[in-house]
């Protein structure tokens, strides 16, 4: 598949990895938009937000915990983070895997749209 995020987890493009488990593979975005940027994938290919079904709802859930766990390992649990799923055009969308980024490290822009 053609899908540089399966490559990342497939190990055919190499990236910084900061944790993986059967379901969800996380690694540093290339292009860091804050001290802390992390991007956490599903090992599964799922395009976006949009293709998720009713049975991926643990999936998604477990994807929130992952998220807190590598807060924790990155130290930013209490000065705090942002968790976000950019989805389609208006949504910055660009890669058509499903990813959370977590972003942390120094206080954040107060905008999100
Ligand atoms: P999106 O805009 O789709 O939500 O975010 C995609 C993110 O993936 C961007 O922040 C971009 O910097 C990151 N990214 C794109 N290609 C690669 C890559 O090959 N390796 C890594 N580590 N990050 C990537
Ligand atoms: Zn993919």
């Amino acid at each position: 598949m053609d899908c540089i995020f399966c490559k990342i987890v497939h190990d055919e493009i190499p990236s910084d990895i900061v944790y993986q488990d059967d379901d969800f593979f996380a690694f540093r975005d290339i292009n860091p938009q804050a001290p802390v940027h992390v991007l956490i994938i599903t090992k599964k290919h799922i395009p976006s937000v949009n293709d998720l079904a009713d049975k991926d709802s643990g999936l998604m859930g477990k994807m929130i915990l992952v998220a807190q766990k590598i807060a924790a390992k990155e130290k930013v649990s209490v000065s705090g983070y942002r968790l976000a799923i950019n989805t389609g055009p208006d949504g910055t969308q660009i890669v058509p895997h499903i990813h959370l980024h977590l972003l942390g490290g120094h206080r954040l822009i107060d905008q999100l749209g």
